[in-house]
């Protein structure tokens, strides 16, 4: 399935992710968010956890996927952690794109205590890259990913 499903295009390869994919079985796929235009950056660390399969929710995984989706939100939640994120928040909201997508958000440190979750990624002083800076950041996810 991919008539015009952002996420399937995104596991394809047919919309490139900065740095390529940082995880891709059968079963899961997991990448950094693009930048989308009219954007010309993007919060660093941004990552979607995604079954590979199109599927709109967790109700529709069969139990293997489900599994390597939660595995997959553990492995680079700590990841994210290694490489210095004190937080990492994990997201389903679906509203816009109906192919679940896990969003994992690091708070980096320096982020003031006034900021909250929603806005962890946009405001003034959010770590955003442009995406030759976020394929080096995915570079070194993958690194630290494999140790
Ligand atoms: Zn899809």
């Amino acid at each position: 399935m991919s008539e015009s499903c952002l996420v399937c295009d995104e596991v394809s390869g047919d919309i490139p992710v900065p740095g390529g994919q940082l995880e891709a079985s059968d079963q899961v796929a997991v990448f950094h968010c693009p930048i989308v235009a009219p954007a010309t950056d993007v919060y660093a660390g941004y990552l979607f956890v995604v079954p590979r399969r199109h599927v709109p929710g967790f109700s529709g995984l069969t139990e293997d996927e489900a599994e390597a989706v939660g595995v997959a939100i553990a492995r680079w939640s700590r990841v994210l952690e290694a490489v210095g994120a004190e937080h990492v928040y994990v997201l389903r909201i679906g509203h816009g794109v109906d192919h679940l997508h896990v969003h994992l958000v690091p708070r980096w440190p320096g982020t003031p205590s006034e900021v909250s979750w929603l806005h962890v990624d946009d405001w003034d002083g959010a770590r955003r890259v442009d995406t030759p800076a976020a394929a080096d950041f995915v570079s070194t996810l993958r690194t630290v990913g494999v140790a």
